[in-house]
């Protein structure tokens, strides 16, 4: 049974190779963060190697040991330990993909196929990815090669067209709201509202669902959103300096926060334009209105457009606290009155 919630594509592709022995040696799994390309991959060494009728079964010795990650043929490899471009690793680095050049050549140890995951293939320094390049020029019949990424445009295009792309797509909300309900216990209203926040990765709606410190840090974000639009000038500047600290400090992080409230901007466009029932933040929907209605489309695009823009100078490395008093700046000024979390606590 495969384990992955959705992708009925790529499991159908897997199935279809598993059948006709026409499976590739190296493929690209392509989707954001928590889609489901770790279960996936794991899924497929399991089906490649498992020993009962209806591969992959989950219960033979095989499939038990690689779900442990205990099987010898089967590697998860973080490029963090490929990553030859700090020095100080340099010696352990090139030693650990010396190891993989070397192993991706033996037999398998224990089961029919080696297989090769690595997590954030995208990470891996421009060494890296040439070792792993000559490997993937003399593919080995008893070997398979799963590279996983979020941002492909970073990998090597000499790479990307050494393996077959499977993209993954956004799972629909129903889908994960009847996952969290069903196999979590998830309450249907808080499975409804993780289910839409989680952008159709399920990953992140089963994390969120059992740790309740994701929602308190989006309820933190959009506290902070709502006091600025209400804020005068010398607020903006003190919240543009302590988020900058932030981002200084842990960038996913600091721009998780802007993620967030361009969320909110969406739905507050979504509700002007009259489709309400996108909205994502459903919990907040009587703010949304109101901020919609109080604001003209023009006012909303533009919000949305500095957002982006703020987010594109973060990323490029741009002064963050320069980027960010811009955009506080620019801001639209509202006093809002708001409603709680229906899943807060
Ligand atoms: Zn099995």
């Amino acid at each position: 049974m495969w384990q992955v919630i959705g992708q009925p594509k790529a499991i159908r592709l897997f199935e279809r190779g598993l059948r006709t022995g026409t499976l590739a040696h190296a493929y690209l799994l392509v989707g954001p963060h928590h889609i489901g390309k770790t279960t996936l991959a794991v899924n497929l060494s399991q089906a490649l190697n498992c020993t009962g009728a209806d591969p992959p079964c989950g219960q033979c010795p095989s499939c038990r040991r690689i779900a442990q990650s205990k099987h010898a043929d089967v590697r998860v490899i973080n490029p963090a330990s490929l990553d030859t471009e700090e020095k100080s690793r340099q010696k352990i680095s090139t030693d650990a993909i010396e190891e993989l050049q070397y192993s991706a050549f033996l037999p398998p140890y224990e089961g029919r196929y080696r297989v090769f995951i690595i997590d954030g293939a995208e990470n891996m320094s421009a060494e890296a990815s040439n070792r792993i390049l000559k490997v993937l020029e003399e593919p080995s019949p008893s070997v398979v090669w799963l590279l996983l990424a979020v941002e492909e445009s970073r990998l090597l295009p000499t790479v990307v067209s050494r393996c077959q792309r499977v993209e993954l797509r956004p799972v629909p909300v129903t889908e994960i709201a009847g996952l969290l309900q069903e196999w979590y216990g998830v309450e249907a209203a808080k499975a409804g509202l993780l289910a839409r926040l989680s952008g159709g990765c399920p990953g992140w709606a089963v994390s969120a669902a059992g740790d309740s410190r994701l929602m308190e840090s989006r309820t933190q974000a959009l506290d902070a959103f709502f006091n600025l639009l209400g804020a005068g000038l010398d607020d903006r500047l003190h919240y543009a300096a302590e988020l900058a600290r932030v981002i200084e400090k842990d960038r996913r992080i600091g721009t998780e926060t802007l993620k967030i409230w361009l969320g909110l901007w969406r739905d507050v466009l979504l509700v002007k334009n009259k489709c309400p029932d996108d909205v994502v933040n459903i919990d907040y929907l009587e703010t949304i209105n109101r901020l919609a209605s109080g604001a003209a489309l023009s006012e909303i695009k533009s919000a949305i457009d500095r957002l982006n823009e703020t987010l594109s100078q973060i990323a490029r490395n741009v002064n963050a606290q320069l980027a960010l008093e811009v955009l506080f700046l620019n801001m639209p000024t509202r006093k809002v009155v708001r409603e709680g979390s229906v899943a807060a606590g």
